[in-house]
């Protein structure tokens, strides 16, 4: 992983944000070659969902062709979208404090070991890399305990690692960065919305909140769409843009960060087709990454238990890869894809449901009055055709373009052996990205500057460029230049020599295979044009 990350500095993949001022935890950029990258990422995401997807029959029995569109709402919502979706209440992290060190954690992060020294007994804890679990801990016991390096033997341990959850009586506890025992507080709900404020005014009515999913501004949304844009159930609404959660531990490169863009649908379907529906794009999600390039072996598509399931979902699967960050045989989040019921428009319609209640109910509080009210729209659909009415159950896959994007360079990275000028064996660094997904699709170089080769070159460059990222380069040796792209993971190099002039071929060199053919420069371009299509 750390290859990884210097690499995309020194590439300019990606810069640690304000870095000039010391850095901004949860936060990064995408550098000229992250932006083109990360732009593909959605690109290719967007033409599989909404522009080019494939509305002809797609199910066998009675749900057939259907229509997807976009949206792109605003980041700041009315407050009561938060209230009625249930995240004013309920989309919080249980996390502790340290009144010592004054550092604050999340509670299922911290994990420890239950140390014993004599008749003491305690639950040494740490937050580090799982391959320095063991070291840490025992680092912790000495210390706890006072004792010197080489009596470290008289610590016993009782049980495995296990989460600070598994703990309850918090005194006999050490903190991750405490000096003392019993310096955590008892575990508190942290809501992870960034808040604002909206206007003049900066008192209670005019906060304000960041969105922290893109999906509420689809489910408000949903009525303006059906009556402008005179859609039929079943259909699904797509929407790309930024979220913002207040992590309390951003960690592990641009896999949890605080702002984050996530690439969302929700597909409104019958009820009765609805489970057809949920399976259906649990599939199609999972092979969208396979075609772009993540391997079989490293990716699962993991279905939640019942016990983790919300009570309004009647199915959710996680789309998780496996990260270099992570220990072997542990996978990270790419997607989850959820049936959703109509919880949400009927939410929006009547008010917060009480998520604890079965069937779906109106949470109420002491005096009976809904807890918060919905918009009192009515959102149930129509059919035109059929005037069959009722509310549309949702299926949603949600992706993230930052964890995609990272997952995709993860992929990528390589190391092999390519010749060098001499034509002896050297290592090489190499990003093997889908062609659609590379930043610059390819680079031409003059063999030579000299004898009209940088005015051939350059006529090529400027006729590809209109239709693709390409790449001009005549500086240093042709095979430096080559190592050069293949760090960038630019697919294809074209170099016009001699013959060129004479009779207007070129040699196209693969990124991967390393193979060179000479061929004329229209021949050239569509394979260019091919490789990046598919
Ligand atoms: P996690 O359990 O990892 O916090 P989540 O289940 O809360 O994720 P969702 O609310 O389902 O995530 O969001 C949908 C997608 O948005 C995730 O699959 C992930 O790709 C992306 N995402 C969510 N939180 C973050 C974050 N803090 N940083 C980057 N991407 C995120």
């Amino acid at each position: 992983m750390q290859k990884i990350v210097s690499l995309c500095k020194r590439r300019g993949f990606l810069f640690q944000s304000s870095e000039i001022y010391g850095g901004m935890n949860g936060c990064w950029d995408y550098g000229p070659l992250g932006v083109e990258l990360k732009r593909n990422v959605k690109e290719a995401w967007w033409s599989e969902m909404v522009t080019h997807h494939d509305d002809i029959s797609v199910l066998s029995g009675a749900a057939s062709a259907y229509e997807m569109t976009g949206l792109d709402c605003s980041i700041l919502m009315h407050p009561q979208v938060w209230k009625c979706s249930g995240h004013y209440d309920l989309f919080h992290d249980m996390m502790i404090d340290c009144k010592e060190s004054k550092r604050r954690y999340r509670h299922d992060q911290v994990r420890g070991r239950w140390a014993l020294l004599d008749d003491k007994r305690v639950f040494v804890t740490a937050i580090c890399e799982p391959e320095e679990e063991s070291e840490t801990l025992m680092a912790r016991a000495q210390k706890c305990f006072g004792l010197r390096a080489k009596e470290r033997d008289r610590i016993g341990w009782d049980g495995d690692v296990v989460s600070l959850e598994t703990v309850e009586d918090f005194d006999q506890v050490f903190g991750p960065d405490a000096k003392e025992p019993g310096t955590l507080t008892e575990p508190r709900e942290f809501n992870l919305m960034f808040k604002t404020h909206m206007g003049a005014l900066f008192d209670e009515s005019s906060v304000a909140f960041l969105r922290p999913e893109t999906a509420q501004g689809i489910f408000v949304n949903f009525k303006n769409v059906v009556d402008s844009s005179r859609v039929r159930i079943p259909f699904g609404i797509a929407q790309v843009g930024k979220s913002f959660r207040n992590e309390i531990t951003p960690r592990n490169f641009t896999f949890r960060v605080r702002e984050f863009e996530q690439m969302e649908v929700e597909f409104f379907c019958h009820p009765d087709s609805s489970q057809e529906w949920y399976r259906y794009w649990r599939d199609r999600r999972m092979q969208w990454y396979k075609d772009l390039g993540l391997s079989d072996s490293r990716l699962i598509l993991r279905e939640h238990s019942d016990s983790e399931l919300s009570h309004y979902s009647t199915g959710t699967a996680d789309i998780e890869y496996a990260f270099p960050f992570l220990p072997e045989g542990e996978y990270g989040e790419l997607e989850g894809i959820a049936h959703r019921g109509d919880f949400d428009l009927r939410s929006h319609m009547e008010g917060k449901l009480n998520p604890a209640s079965h069937p779906l109910e109106v949470e109420l509080d002491e005096k009976g009055k809904p807890v918060h009210r919905g918009s009192g729209k009515d959102l149930s659909y129509r059919d035109p055709v059929t005037n069959d009415k009722y509310l549309p159950h949702v299926i949603e896959p949600s992706a993230g373009a930052d964890r995609a994007t990272l997952a995709f360079l993860c992929e990528a990275y390589t190391e092999d052996m390519a010749p060098d000028e001499k034509g002896e064996m050297q290592g090489r660094v190499v990003l093997k990205f889908h062609p659609r997904l590379a930043p610059i699709k390819a680079a031409v170089f003059p063999l030579v500057k000299k004898d009209g080769m940088p005015e051939a070159a350059q006529e090529i460059y400027r006729d590809m460029k209109r239709e693709f990222p390409v790449f001009y380069d005549n500086k240093g040796a042709v095979g430096r230049r080559y190592r050069r792209m293949d760090e960038a993971g630019t697919p294809f190099c074209l170099t016009v020599d001699g013959q060129t002039l004479e009779d207007g071929t070129v040699t196209l060199r693969d990124r991967d295979t390393m193979k060179q053919t000479r061929l004329p420069v229209e021949e050239a371009k569509q394979a260019i044009r091919e490789a990046i299509r598919c």
